[in-house]
């Protein structure tokens, strides 16, 4: 089997003007801009998504987006769709986070939906999935992450699965410090990649990256990006200082 290239994805979430963005960015490609050993991404606010995507030009660090909406136009007042998003440049689209889910009160069926244009439009969807708190200590985190899982990628073909990224983020470890301990994640992570095989067979369940999120940093990346079935991570905090960001990539390459 052909090892699955680690990939490193910034989150920025509501943070960053376009100018920071791109003082950001020029730090990360004049260190890692031709790094091939890991797969990069950035993906910066709407507002600063254009001049960020200009400023990775040339560069390996790949563009996305942190939500759109499934409909290619229309009336979507504040909205962004896959082929605006296109039209930047960008390659990837984060859907699903959990604080879509939570704030925004997205579904899964929604999300499928996003998933489905993403896909159409030669976008790769991040498709986040995890637990609360409560549903942990429930003992009902396998159970929720397989419900979004299998209700986000409802409808998606073999030969687009290969190029979804899955991220399993424990909503409790999100911006909070608290990190999933290595035995928890990469349970999780094989029980993800068993539902992938379900789905897709043992080919193309080979070839999805599962990324690690919520409270990834350069301190515990190692240990986690040894697992045998985390594929890299999903980063917020972390993605917002060039030094943090690049030692992270250090970690999976
Ligand atoms: P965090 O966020 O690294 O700040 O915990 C991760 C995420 O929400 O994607």
């Amino acid at each position: 089997m052909i090892p699955r290239k680690k990939l490193i994805a910034g989150n920025w979430k509501m943070n960053k003007t376009p100018a920071d963005g791109v003082a950001l960015v020029k730090e990360i490609v004049a260190a890692a801009g031709k790094n091939n050993d890991v797969d990069m991404v950035v993906c910066p606010p709407f507002v600063a998504i254009e001049s960020v995507g200009k400023a990775l030009e040339g560069s390996n660090v790949k563009l996305g987006a942190q939500n759109m909406h499934p409909e290619a136009s229309g009336a979507f007042t504040g909205e962004v769709s896959a082929p605006m998003l296109r039209a930047v440049f960008a390659t990837h689209v984060i859907l699903g986070h959990s604080e879509r889910r939570a704030y925004f009160a997205e579904t899964d069926a929604f999300i499928n939906k996003k998933v489905l244009a993403a896909l159409k439009n030669q976008l790769k969807p991040i498709l986040c999935v995890g637990e609360t708190l409560a549903e942990r200590e429930a003992g009902s985190t396998l159970k929720v992450v397989q419900t979004q899982l299998e209700g986000g990628l409802e409808g998606v073909s073999k030969e687009q699965a290969a190029t979804v990224v899955i991220a399993y983020e424990p909503v409790w470890a999100i911006g909070t410090g608290k990190v999933a301990t290595t035995d928890q994640a990469q349970e999780v992570h094989a029980f993800i990649r068993g539902l992938l095989v379900k789905l897709f067979g043992d080919a193309i369940a080979a070839k999805v990256r599962i990324l690690y999120g919520g409270s990834m940093k350069p301190s515990n990346a190692p240990e986690l990006l040894a697992q045998k079935d985390i594929d890299g991570g999903l980063i917020g905090g972390a993605a917002l200082e060039a030094r943090s960001f690049l030692e992270l990539i250090n970690a999976a390459a």
